[in-house]
């Protein structure tokens, strides 16, 4: 009599299939992608060395949320990746044309009349006898890094389904003058001392304007947040986020659901700002993009419904009907594959 001996090692990798994906991207931009893995998977859509997280939607089905950065270099891969519980990784490239997008440059002239108001206030620590501009440049590096982190930091808490719907709303009589990734160089006595991306939009109209939600979600965070001053973070769901900044008063606090146009506080310029505004951020997992797209009806429904319907997905309500545009791949056929250890 022979004794078997029950052996069962996983040596097949997880099946990615992916469903629907936003076909066109642009830096700084936002797109969807539906796939599913084979069970017990863990998966994340990457692009480049930036992860996005994936939620489940029903059955076996998974969407990501995936911003391209605004440096985003040609040819960096979009893919997919799963590992299974024995260790088995795949990953799939998602196929998506990249429309060009540029960003502007602009020169900020450092005053000492800013840095006498401003560097006190942000650089408590400092020694008296470190020149104010000494200062200024911690502040607008190592300080703006700080909120950069901080930025990510709160993606974790993202709820795991969409909580807005329709387009985002941009507040009342208010005036882009400052735009999303800019670059911009600071100046000081004639010479150039610093550069940093702006990654936001400044939105001004009067002092101490209402600051509304953009749209429906979560307070995600409340507070002072280095170069961004008095903070709120609203937490859309899917890992979107909206960041309101240099407020002079806040009115919510964390965990708050609010609805879409309800005040979070008043415009003010508290943090690295000079005058009254709002600065305004759309997150995707912490990596700021475009707020252009959100407050796009027609985009989100093109870019964002599109695939959705077209993987039978609930849609974001409230953009109109979607005609749809994305790509589809044929659903791949279920292939037969090794058993798992129990
Ligand atoms: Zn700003």
């Amino acid at each position: 009599m022979v004794a078997s001996i029950p052996l069962t090692v996983d040596l097949t990798p997880p099946r990615i299939e992916i469903v629907a994906s936003t076909q066109y991207l642009a830096p700084g931009g936002v797109g969807v992608v539906v796939f599913r893995v084979s069970d017990s998977a863990r998966s994340d859509v990457s692009v480049g060395s930036v992860s996005f997280p994936s939620f489940g939607a029903g059955g076996q089905d998974r969407v990501a949320l995936v911003a391209l950065p605004y440096n985003y270099a040609p040819g960096t891969p979009i893919k997919v990746s799963a590992q299974d519980d024995a260790g088995n990784v795949a990953s799939r490239g998602v196929a998506a044309e990249i429309l060009p997008r540029r960003f502007r440059n602009d020169r900020i002239e450092i005053r000492d009349a800013f840095l006498q108001l401003k560097v006190p206030e942000l650089l408590p620590q400092r020694l008296p006898s470190q020149p104010l501009i000494d200062g200024f440049l911690v502040i607008n590096r190592d300080l703006r890094r700080q909120a950069e982190e901080a930025k990510r930091g709160f993606a974790a808490k993202t709820a795991d389904k969409p909580l807005w719907e329709g387009a985002f709303v941009q507040p009342r009589n208010t005036k882009v003058f400052s735009n999303f990734a800019e670059t911009r160089t600071y100046v000081y006595g004639g010479r150039e001392i610093d550069t940093q991306v702006h990654f936001g939009f400044d939105l001004a109209s009067t002092k101490h304007a209402p600051v509304p939600a953009a749209n429906k979600g979560a307070v995600a965070f409340v507070g002072p947040l280095t170069i961004y001053g008095n903070t709120v973070v609203v937490d859309h769901g899917w890992g979107l986020m909206t960041l309101y900044a240099h407020l002079s008063t806040i009115v919510v606090k964390v965990g708050d659901a609010v609805e879409k146009g309800q005040e979070l506080g008043r415009s003010g310029d508290t943090g690295l700002a000079v005058g009254d505004h709002l600065h305004y951020e759309v997150l995707v997992n912490g990596i700021s993009v475009t707020p252009v797209e959100f407050w796009d009806a027609k985009w989100i429904r093109d870019r964002f419904n599109g695939p959705l319907k077209s993987a039978g997905l609930a849609v974001i309500a409230g953009v109109g009907e979607s005609g749809g545009e994305s790509t589809r791949e044929a659903p791949a056929r279920p292939r037969p594959r090794a058993r798992r250890a129990r």
